[in-house]
Order: C-alpha cells, then sequence, then structure tokens
C-alpha cells in the first residue's frame, strides 16, 4: 500500500491489520464514483462475502430492517444497510441487549452498499458486508433519530476538542455499549478513537479481554466502527491479521497521544490507490 502516514514500527505491530485500518479514513480516488453505488437490489444467491473490508463485495446481501428492539437503522436514503446475516445477527444482539439495559435505541450508521464494493463518499472499507458503524448518541424513538440524522450534522463528538480525553457527554451508556459491542463472539474488532480507548481502558475493572478487540484509530469520537470476522460460509473472505494480544492499554495506545501521531501529515492527504477487485466480484455486479 503507498499510503505513507508515519507510523512508529510498535505502532504498526501494535494495530495489527493496519494496512486495512488505513482504508478506514483514506481518501477516495475521484475515479471511484463506481458502478456499485448505482446498484439498487443483492445479487440473488446465497450470502456470500469475497475479498477484504476494503476491496471486496457480498453477494445474496440481506436487508437490515429499519427498526428492530432497540435499534433505529439511520440514513436510510444513503442506501448502505446490507450486510452479512452474521452481521444484522449482531445488530439485533446489540440491540436487545441496550433493550435490557435501557429506552433509548441505539442509532445504525452505514452498512455496505447491497452488493458491498466501493463507495464514492465516507469509507473506503465496508465494502464486503461485515462492517457497521454505531453512533454513541442514543435516540428517544425512531422519529427523534431520523430528525437528528437528517441533518449533514453528525450527532455530537465525545471526545474534548484537545482529542485527549473523553468529554462531558461520554459516560455509562456509551461505555457498556461499546462493551457490549466488543463482547459480541462475531466482533473481530472495532475502530474508536484514541481518547475512548484510553477511556475504557482506566474504567474496565474486572474482566479486561473484550478492550483488545477495541482498536485506537482517528475520527471515531462520535461512532464507532464494528468489523466482523469472516463467515465460515465465506472462503473467498479475507481477514485482517489477527490483533496483537494484551488489551492494548499500553505504549501503543500512548503512541497515539505522542507529538509525533498528533502533528498533522506533511503535503496533505495522500491518495489511494485503486486496488484490483476480486474476480468473483464481477459476477456479483453483473448479476440480474
Ligand atoms: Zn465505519
Amino acid at each position: 500500500m503507498s499510503i505513507t502516514i508515519s507510523l512508529t514500527p510498535s505502532t504498526i505491530k501494535g494495530s495489527a491489520g493496519l494496512g486495512l485500518a488505513l482504508a478506514l479514513c483514506a481518501p477516495l480516488a475521484p475515479a471511484l464514483a463506481s458502478p456499485w453505488g448505482a446498484i439498487t437490489q443483492p445479487s440473488s444467491g446465497a450470502p456470500q462475502v469475497i475479498g477484504a473490508t476494503a476491496n471486496g463485495c457480498i453477494g445474496g446481501a440481506e436487508i437490515l430492517p429499519a427498526t428492530g428492539p432497540g435499534y433505529v437503522s439511520v440514513r436510510r436514503f444513503r442506501n448502505r444497510y446490507y450486510g452479512h446475516p452474521n452481521l444484522l445477527r449482531f445488530i439485533s444482539d446489540l440491540g436487545r441487549a441496550q433493550q435490557r439495559r435501557h429506552d433509548q435505541l441505539v442509532m445504525v450508521g452505514d452498512l455496505s452498499q447491497p452488493r458491498g464494493g466501493r463507495m464514492s463518499s465516507s469509507h473506503r472499507s465496508h465494502q464486503n458486508g461485515l462492517d457497521v458503524d454505531i453512533w454513541f448518541t442514543l435516540a428517544p424513538s425512531p422519529a427523534a433519530a431520523n430528525r437528528l440524522m437528517d441533518k449533514t450534522t453528525d450527532p455530537p463528538s465525545m471526545v474534548r476538542s484537545d482529542g485527549l480525553f473523553v468529554s462531558e457527554r461520554w459516560g455509562e451508556n456509551q461505555r457498556l455499549l461499546i462493551e457490549s459491542a466488543a463482547r459480541h463472539p462475531a466482533v473481530d474488532r472495532i475502530f474508536v478513537n484514541a481518547a475512548i480507548k484510553r477511556a475504557l481502558c482506566e474504567e474496565t475493572r474486572g474482566d479486561r479481554g473484550w478492550l483488545r478487540k477495541v482498536r485506537p484509530w482517528r475520527g471515531h469520537d462520535a461512532h464507532f466502527h464494528v468489523r466482523l470476522a469472516c463467515p465460515s460460509d465465506s472462503p473467498q473472505c479475507v481477514m485482517q491479521d489477527p490483533l496483537p494480544p494484551g488489551d492494548g492499554c499500553g505504549a501503543d495506545l500512548a503512541w497515539w497521544f505522542s507529538e509525533e501521531a498528533r502533528k498533522p501529515s506533511k503535503g496533505g492527504a495522500p491518495t489511494a490507490p485503486e486496488p484490483v477487485m476480486p474476480a468473483a466480484c464481477q459476477a456479483v455486479l453483473r448479476d440480474f
């Protein structure tokens, strides 16, 4: 990958699967107004995850219902509410866990396009039906969620403007939401702002095993990004590198608050090259 971002070797080691993680926020090349965004329906056949989250697609994707117990799917006009059944099950489980704790709803953001693939905006990943964004702000009702998310501005950040610590908006609801996501067996990893990871490291007592799945990244201060492991029904799914051992609360997290990590990169953000998609995605694209 030709992206040049200043990262220490220990951080690269600590952020296993960094290549794909970088793709979370890499800008899209203009040529990526791809055919995938124009597709309005999933392809036929059994669900099949093909390729990687930042270079792949999904056949036979399922549609996330607009609402369910404990959750509401927002910004449906983007038509990015498709995923592998494991992802829909995860969202349903997260909503039910939320419902048991609280009467407010989890706001579920983008999953994938009907057949996955490149998006014209917002994400480099979310391509193979295994990624979903979850907002930290809870909603009292589906109508309130849609009113809030109708606007172009996102819900508020949970991180102070200096980027070092969580803000007064951060609380028990947010901590339990991300813990419940990280404890789900289908979840491979979660990306979240480094200040939020730091808060989780400091607040967690007892079992800390789930903290390993929560990886620091830039942005991700108003939502967190959940990525599932490859499903057993999808042999063409490409997994990220395994996560390093430990809870990720040590030197690797500290690096995110170093001068090196916090200084703006020189010369503006680089543009990621367009990789060659897996051949099997062409059949998914052409299925009508
Ligand atoms: Zn995301």
